[in-house]
């Protein structure tokens, strides 16, 4: 006997939000029980330092028949909990929250019907984001250079409430990587994926997990977990340079014989200086594209995907 719908719920210190989640959680996914759809929620307690463990066991208790709880030793941040969450789901349609109520528990109706049109990813757009200004702006411009180097497309990344399938998530669970990013992750192994515009919140309590600094680790995470481009820009470079100064030595031979030498080898200088530096670039560009063979060799992610075969059942 396996639910219809998993919600995996990332906590880490959210003691003072707690209480106001179940109480909207809970009766909005009872709502969706009486349409037929059975649920059971997993939170995964990422080592949170305030009494978030107890007051999900308290939940556990209340609640056993649709509450389950994961619990780490220690902070691994939030994308290796929804990963862990991941692995205890058994439900058909996996959907992903945060435990602080930006993303309202009433739109996981929402994302449960796109679901059964036949999607095995569904993103979500905030209609109104109710973040600081200069995050806001800040995952605009990322998202616009992250869809440039990756082919990811997600409309709004920082975004955590979102669908995905059970081929999808048997597939996440295959996966060993350790620094990444749930939803790109998702998409590189969706078929059909879709978004929707849902409703965003301000924090209910508590205060917000990420630093400047933390994001900006998220973003590298992003670009560099899902391309080597960054690797490969430098070969890129290195061949531009040494093509470019390959020439201007040559120009500075022919002036050299018609005109003499310039400000005295000072420039035929430079030309070398130049393509030498080409020629570096090349090389560490050239260690970049075996690298990021290695690194894509050691993600051990599915190589591919088969959706199926057709054929002939053997007779015998
Ligand atoms: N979170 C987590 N581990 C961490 C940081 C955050 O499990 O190391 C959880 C947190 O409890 C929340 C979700 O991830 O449920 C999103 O965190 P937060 O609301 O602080 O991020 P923001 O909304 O500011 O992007
Ligand atoms: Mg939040």
């Amino acid at each position: 006997m396996h639910p219809e719908l998993s919600v995996v719920i990332p906590v880490y210190n959210e003691e003072a939000g707690l209480a106001k989640l179940y109480a909207r959680l809970y009766p909005a996914l009872d709502k969706l029980a009486e349409r037929g759809i059975t649920y059971e929620i997993v939170f995964v307690n990422d080592g949170s330092r305030d009494r978030s463990a107890e007051i999900l066991a308290e939940q556990f208790r209340a609640r056993p028949d649709v509450t389950r709880v994961v619990l780490f030793n220690g902070n691994y941040g939030q994308h290796m909990a929804i990963l862990a969450g991941f692995q205890a789901t058994r439900g058909d349609i996996v959907v992903t929250l945060d435990a602080d109520l930006q993303n309202p528990p009433e739109e996981i109706g929402a994302l449960v019907d796109k679901m059964r049109e036949g999607y095995d990813y569904v993103g979500s757009i905030r209609r109104k984001r109710q973040d600081a200004a200069w995050r806001t702006y800040l995952s605009k411009a990322m998202n616009r250079l992250r869809e440039k180097i990756t082919r990811i497309k997600i409309t709004d990344q920082g975004n955590m409430l979102r669908a995905y399938g059970r081929n999808v998530i048997n597939l996440i669970n295959q996966c060993s990587e350790v620094n990444t990013f749930v939803p790109a992750l998702a998409y590189t192994f969706a078929r059909k994926p879709t978004e929707i515009v849902v409703e965003h919140e301000e924090r209910t309590a508590g205060e917000s997990k990420y630093s400047f600094y933390s994001l900006i680790r998220l973003n590298f995470d992003l670009m560099t977990g899902f391309s080597i481009m960054p690797l490969q820009l430098f070969s890129m470079m290195g061949m531009i340079l040494s093509g470019l100064s390959g020439g201007l030595v040559v120009l500075l031979l022919i002036r050299r014989f018609f005109l003499g030498a310039e400000a005295e080898g000072l420039f035929t200088l430079f030309a070398i200086a130049f393509f030498l530096m080409g020629v570096i670039l090349f090389g560490i560009g050239l260690l970049g594209e075996y690298v990021g063979r290695i690194y894509q060799q050691v993600q051990g992610r599915p190589r591919f995907v088969v959706q199926t075969i057709l054929e002939e059942k053997s007779r015998e």
